[in-house]
């Protein structure tokens, strides 16, 4: 819970009764009472704009709230819109009047607070309140969230006798190996915020009729989720920043603030940094690409022909197809450009069509592209071996090729940890910050399609619900996923033209 150290400015014209909490600003309020304010106050904000990325979450947990409304089977379901909530308030009420044992979305307003409980159950003594997540697993940041609803139906006056978290469940196995979901008892973990959630509403409640708060930036921003309005408390951090130094730990990090030191240059040379963080401090004083040697040796002991592999993969909440457990990852694209020694170089892609099992046919199409190469290498290569595990399970005709494949794989990645440092890589080693420093003429800016995030949401859209694409869309998507995960190994073929300049200059 977060401190408000004070309140400045004009206060605001807002009364009371038109202020109004619900579930998410109550949980936004526990993270930080500055966020709930702009989210009260602002509720228009460009930040609060979701882009494609987080709408693809939003959309999936949809999802897994409908299916898991398939679980109560004669529920009533309470017609929820957010612009007419008293409407679901008096449905509510009267279901309850008629003898309704499970009531979908049963909707309560008490102490300014809107809820509407995913699932509310009739037992003996009370009533069973049931929170639904696309998660696997209860996180900490769901017992408020629960713990809000079960003292709003509370203070609605029907006895709560337990709350239940309902999740998607690990051992299940598509179609029907053991139950989709999951429920665990959080009963305890809300009875202890009883008090805390009664303090804390009417704390928010009073923040709000008061002027912005101010609170200092720090751990909470980004937990449990990062905030939107990262961008208005913190000032941008200045070139070459010390917060950017690869895994900085937070006492070092306060140690060098403590001096007065903001950039990496600036560090005094006997402060104790780790063999990366010193290449860091020195690539940003030289102003140049800093390589140590074992370079070239770590780079010719790979053969040639060397496969450089990428996978793209979908991770569907609800599993689609025979084996698959929910958030199950399935490998559904791949991009394979193989190097000669002679400098020649072929690629062979392959995207999935159809909503039929994909795995079969990347199995086989991975197959050919990687016959005869003497080498597999990939950039953070503990992704592909899981994807090559994968296909090799759901294929058993090709899984010892896969198998060996996987036993085999080269990771480029610890090779340039190890020994490059350039200023721009800003402490990380991702292929999407190492490839604007080393590349910048192979930026991923200029493709429709440009991080695998956003990549899984479009290709789990064009193979399992292609219905909710636009005819445009269904003809372009295939095109951009293709230039991406094509990009992907593009860029590590010039990468490893460039190391192996750099590691005989
Ligand atoms: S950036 Fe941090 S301090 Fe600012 S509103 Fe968000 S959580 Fe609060």
């Amino acid at each position: 819970m977060q401190n408000v150290h004070s309140v400045t400015g004009p206060r605001l014209p807002m009364s009371r009764k038109s202020l109004r909490l619900s579930k998410s600003r109550f949980t936004a309020g526990l993270q930080c009472h500055r966020q709930l304010w702009w989210k009260v106050h602002e509720p228009r904000a460009p930040e609060l704009k979701p882009d494609a990325g987080l709408q693809a979450i939003f959309d999936m947990g949809n999802r897994v709230g409908e299916r898991a409304r398939e679980e109560f089977p004669g529920a009533t379901l309470i017609e929820l819109d957010y612009r007419r909530t008293q409407a679901a308030v008096e449905a509510t009420r009267k279901a309850i009047e008629a003898g309704a044992a499970v009531i979908l979305e049963a909707s309560f307003f008490e102490d300014n607070i809107f809820v509407a409980v995913d699932v509310l159950s009739k037992e003996d003594n009370g009533w069973v309140v049931t929170e639904v997540k696309a998660t696997t697993r209860v996180k900490p940041q769901h017992i408020p969230d629960a713990a809000v609803q079960a003292h709003v139906v509370e203070r609605a006056g029907l006895p709560v006798t337990r709350v239940e978290l309902m999740h998607l469940n690990t051992k299940h196995r598509h179609p029907n190996q053991g139950p989709l979901f999951t429920r665990a008892d959080i009963t305890p973990g809300v009875t202890e915020l009883r008090d805390e959630i009664t303090n804390q509403a009417s704390a928010q409640m009073r923040m709000l009729e008061g002027a912005l708060p101010e609170v200092e930036p720090g751990a909470h921003c980004n937990s449990p989720y990062e905030c939107p309005f990262l961008a208005r408390c913190n000032a941008p951090l200045p070139d070459h920043a010390i917060e950017d130094l690869h895994r900085i730990s937070a006492k070092k990090l306060g140690e060098l603030r403590d001096e007065g030191i903001e950039t990496v240059d600036q560090i005094p040379s006997n402060f104790p940094l780790n063999g990366i963080q010193e290449r860091h401090r020195e690539a940003v004083l030289r102003n140049e690409m800093i390589v140590v040697p074992g370079l070239q040796a770590a780079l010719a002991a790979y053969r040639y022909p060397i496969a450089m592999l990428d996978f793209e993969t979908i991770n569907p909440a609800l599993p689609v197809w025979n084996g698959c457990r929910p958030f199950g990852k399935v490998p559904v694209q791949f991009s394979v450009h193989t190097l000669s020694e002679d400098g020649t170089i072929s690629h062979d892609t392959y995207l999935a069509e159809g909503k039929g099992d994909p795995r079969p046919g990347v199995a086989k199409a991975l197959v050919g592209a990687l016959d005869g190469a003497a080498t597999v290498l990939a950039w953070n290569a503990s992704f592909e071996k899981e994807c090559l595990g994968i296909l090799a399970e759901s294929s058993p005709d090709h899984a010892p090729v896969l198998l060996e494949a996987r036993d085999n794989v080269e990771d480029l990645l610890p090779v340039v940890r190890n020994h490059v440092y350039h200023p721009d890589f800003r402490g990380s080693f991702s292929i999407k910050d190492v490839v604007p420093a080393l590349l910048p003429d192979m930026s991923y800016d200029d493709l429709d399609v440009s991080d695998g995030q956003l990549a899984s949401a479009f290709l789990e859209r064009l193979l399992c619900r292609l219905e909710e694409l636009t005819p445009d869309d269904r003809k372009a998507l295939p095109q951009q996923l293709e230039a991406y995960c094509t990009h992907d190994t593009a860029v590590m073929v010039r990468l490893f033209e460039v190391l192996q300049e750099a590691a005989v200059a």
